[in-house]
């Protein structure tokens, strides 16, 4: 599990320079940028937040995200 105060802090790193990149938690193993669509894997409770990971998942929908991410 992540702990709250560490999703708080978190933000796409894509959007915060602009103020946004809230992330919502899904399903346990994702991050959703509700700014840009992109997503950011959480690989054994750590977030993985680099843009060209988020940007690998940007077009697939959410229902269609594997859970667990894959390693790689
Ligand atoms: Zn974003």
């Amino acid at each position: 599990m992540i702990r709250a105060e560490l999703l708080e802090i978190l933000c796409c790193p894509a959007c915060v320079g602009g103020g946004g990149g809230l992330l919502v938690f899904y399903r346990e193993s994702w991050l959703l940028c509700r700014d840009c669509g992109r997503k950011y894997p959480v690989r054994d409770g750590i977030p993985v937040m680099l843009v060209e990971e988020g940007e690998r998942w940007r077009a697939v929908e959410p229902e269609d995200l594997p859970v667990p991410p894959p390693e790689h």
